[in-house]
């Protein structure tokens, strides 16, 4: 398949502070494509320019330099904006920012209401939307009532019935219990296996972003390292030098090879480190 988001050198810098000082560039020289049906994770520590990126990806920011394209359509050109929202959804941290009306499926509504869906086929969109997220029973619900992981499952609602083919989360997940993060998570993939959506979740947790199919590591504006989740975390030195954990399940094989147990240590998860020590076990 082909690529749905495409940067070519792209930077990006914020605009002067009051006293007009130049700040410095937020993005640096970002070349990338984002494949149509995959889940790209995007990690970086604090201010290394992960939101920015997501901004620059439909239009939000527009790169000072180089070329960020949807589909094929450059986002510089201000008559691609709103195909290009139409093409690339995004949802935020805080569900509280995002719902805009009283009534959940309203909530819904909102979205292909501004692109002018008519009524009938906003009806269609906003329950298979809600079913979608598995909250088609709380459709009446009012949304102050929701918990913080169905209030994020109704803003992705939201995107799905703009019929967009990508979403891109920047931490979606960062103000949700465990309980909440996991609903969101497992919505996410299930968007991504069964309707083919492209996802690109921003995070900083790293048992979310073994998840995915690719993991970007953006830091100081930079790509620092992009590759499978299995490539990126078995470089688990680099990867705490730019101020990132590992996931605990391989940090606990890199540990017991350090005392010379003969582990490996591309481990990702639970279920993979308990393979390898029932293997050990065997032997
Ligand atoms: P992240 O999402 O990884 O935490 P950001 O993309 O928000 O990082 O920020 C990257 C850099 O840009 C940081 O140095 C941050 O301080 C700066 N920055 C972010 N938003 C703005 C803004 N609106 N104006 C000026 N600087 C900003
Ligand atoms: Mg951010």
């Amino acid at each position: 398949m082909g690529k749905i988001i495409e940067f070519e050198n792209v930077s990006f810098r914020y605009e002067a502070d009051e006293e007009g000082q130049q700040l410095p560039l937020a993005v640096k020289n970002i070349s990338l494509g984002i494949e149509e049906g995959s889940f790209v994770a995007v990690l970086g520590h604090n201010g290394s320019g992960k939101s920015t990126f997501a901004k620059l990806t439909n239009a939000i920011n527009i790169p000072e330099s180089g070329k960020v394209t949807v589909n094929g359509l450059d986002t510089a050109d201000e008559n691609n904006t709103d195909e290009i929202r139409r093409t690339v959804g995004m949802v935020f941290q805080n569900p509280d920012n995002q719902i805009v009306a009283t009534i959940v499926e309203d909530d819904v509504a909102f979205g292909p209401e501004n692109l002018g869906v008519e009524p009938k086929e906003i009806r269609r969109r906003v329950d298979d939307a809600l079913k979608a997220v598995n909250m088609y029973d709380f459709r009446n619900s009012e949304p102050y009532k929701l918990s913080g992981g169905q209030k994020q499952r109704v803003a992705i609602a939201g995107v799905i019935a703009m019929q967009t083919r990508c979403i891109v989360l920047d931490e979606p997940t960062a103000m949700l219990d465990p309980n909440g993060r996991k609903e969101v998570l497992a919505t996410i993939k299930r968007l991504n296996k069964e309707r083919g959506i492209t996802v690109v979740l921003v995070t900083h947790f790293m048992d979310e972003a073994v998840q995915a199919d690719r993991v970007v590591v953006i830091d100081n504006g930079e790509v620092y390292a992009d590759g499978t989740p299995r490539e990126v975390f078995s470089k688990a030195d680099e990867l705490i030098a730019v101020g990132l954990d590992v996931p605990q399940a391989t940090q606990l094989a890199k540990a017991l090879k350090a005392q010379g147990v003969d582990i490996r240590t591309d481990i990702l998860n639970e279920e993979e480190c308990i393979q390898a020590v029932m293997k050990l076990l065997k032997e």
